[in-house]
């Protein structure tokens, strides 16, 4: 049995990939891009993947920079891992946000990922 949506979900675009960590696309993207970056093996956070998954996870980010930067030529990117409900962990599968920022896309932009509203 699957355990979560990130376990079972099998329509999703997968933008790279390797052996212990997968890439693709949010459903729900805050940006054109907004890409999502797992560990294959299930774990609610961050803080259980191993230094292997975290490697893998890093590599893909790269990866997945390389991929957006062409695709849709960002001006920058908010990379960020939200940890527990109360820091707005809402699926509870290890996940990076890649986030592709473009000029003007909010007023002001300062404070990236520091702004809780
Ligand atoms: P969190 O709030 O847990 O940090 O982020 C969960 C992310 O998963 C959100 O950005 C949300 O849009 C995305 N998401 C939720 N359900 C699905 C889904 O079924 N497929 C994909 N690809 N992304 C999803
Ligand atoms: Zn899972």
């Amino acid at each position: 049995m699957p355990k979560c949506i990130f376990c079972s979900e099998l329509e999703r675009e997968i933008i790279v990939e390797n052996e212990l960590a997968v890439a693709f696309l949010d459903k729900f993207p805050v940006n054109e891009g907004h890409t999502l970056v797992i560990p294959r093996r299930h774990m609610e956070n961050f803080f259980e993947a191993s230094m292997q998954e975290i490697e893998a996870i890093n590599l893909l980010i790269f990866r997945v920079k390389d991929v957006l930067d062409e695709r849709y030529k960002p001006d920058g990117y908010n990379i960020g891992i939200n940890v527990g409900e109360d820091a707005g962990q809402t699926v509870f599968h290890l996940h990076v946000h890649v986030i592709p920022r473009y000029r003007g896309d909010v007023e002001d932009p300062r404070g990236g990922v520091r702004n809780i509203k």
